[in-house]
């Protein structure tokens, strides 16, 4: 059952070279296994039908943040940002992929040694790359519930980094609001402000003004949170408010919705059992979730900047033409 999903026949690239996912396993003990010592992204190919192509969704902010994910942690990804954006490209095209793709790149401690530190382990790098199955099954928005877990303190991780080990905290979370019938958890901060969810970033809607906790929050930076309030602003024209939100807030919003590469935008209908709005989809989370739609799958040309094509990239396209 090592391999349920039939991922073995994938191409994969990982430690420099292209493989098959079966020839690219670790074993039971590295470090990056045992003590969580990781960073990772997941990124978002969107197919467009009219062009027959995979696009993949603001790939350069994601290695972005990679990179500095691994800068905190002391790691070495041994690529450029613009590197690991043509290998992200490569590898959906090497597996032939014709509908939406996610990806997942990660920099890991890789040495089965027993120990915990940082430094004198090589890391490895790799990025797989799968079909895409939808995050939630709901669509009639997702029942959420506060959890007891309070989100990890950027005294004791950097938040900013996108650390495999600090998923245990939100594990532990998503998994309280699921044992109490919810479909996701609100994660609150050390000083009970509202943080996060589990994996996305939380907008509230309040008198058409959108509210969302600033960065000291303990929250990812998120770049569906970054992507969302550049089109509320210039699509939308709408006012967003970063500040320290309270739980009593969420009670009282209009709409509230979130936002993340894995759930793109979508609707809370009500925060521990009681509704928000009247329990269906708001105004303005309907037209960010169609402009979000939109832009990743490359259909408005002013943002075309944060699409890389699969296919009909410059490199890929050369290429085919050179045989
Ligand atoms: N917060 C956490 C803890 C996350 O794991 C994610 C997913 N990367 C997000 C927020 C949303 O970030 P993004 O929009 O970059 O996917």
């Amino acid at each position: 059952m090592s391999d349920p999903a039939g991922y073995g026949n994938l191409i994969v690239y990982s430690d420099g070279a292209y493989r098959r996912y079966d020839d690219a396993r670790v074993g039971l003990l590295t470090h990056g296994l045992q003590y969580g010592t990781g960073c990772f992204e997941g990124i978002r190919g969107y197919w467009n039908e009219d062009e027959k192509d995979v696009l993949l969704f603001r790939l350069h902010e994601h290695y972005e943040r990679l990179t500095n994910s691994a800068r905190m942690m002391l790691m070495d990804i041994g690529h450029s940002v613009d590197e690991l954006v043509e290998i992200s490209a490569e590898l959906c095209a090497r597996n032939e992929f014709r509908g939406d793709t996610y990806l997942r790149a990660i920099v890991f401690k890789n040495l089965e040694t027993i120990g915990v530190k940082l430094r004198g382990i090589p890391d490895t790098t790799a990025i797989i790359a799968v079909p895409h199955k939808k995050y939630y099954e709901a669509g009639n928005g997702l029942r959420v519930g506060v959890s007891s877990w309070r989100r990890v303190d950027d005294t004791a991780a950097p938040l900013r980094a996108k650390v495999t080990g600090l998923y245990a905290n939100a594990a532990l979370a998503k998994s309280e609001a699921e044992m109490n019938g919810y479909d996701e958890a609100i994660m609150l901060s050390h000083d009970g402000h509202i943080s996060e969810c589990s994996a996305n970033n939380l907008f509230l809607v309040r008198n058409g003004v959108i509210y969302t906790p600033d960065p000291s929050q303990n929250i990812l930076e998120g770049i569906t949170r970054r992507t969302v309030m550049d089109l509320a602003r210039q699509e939308l024209g709408l006012t967003i408010i970063e500040r320290s939100l309270d739980r009593s807030e969420a009670y009282t919003a209009d709409e509230l919705f979130f936002t993340g590469t894995a759930v793109g935008v979508d609707f809370a209908n009500s925060v521990d059992g009681r509704p928000i709005g009247d329990g269906t989809m708001g105004p303005i989370t309907r037209k960010l979730m169609a402009l979000y739609d939109d832009v990743v799958h490359g259909r408005l040309p002013q943002y075309r900047s944060w699409v890389t094509p699969t296919y009909a990239r410059p490199s890929r396209l050369a290429a085919t033409a050179a045989r």
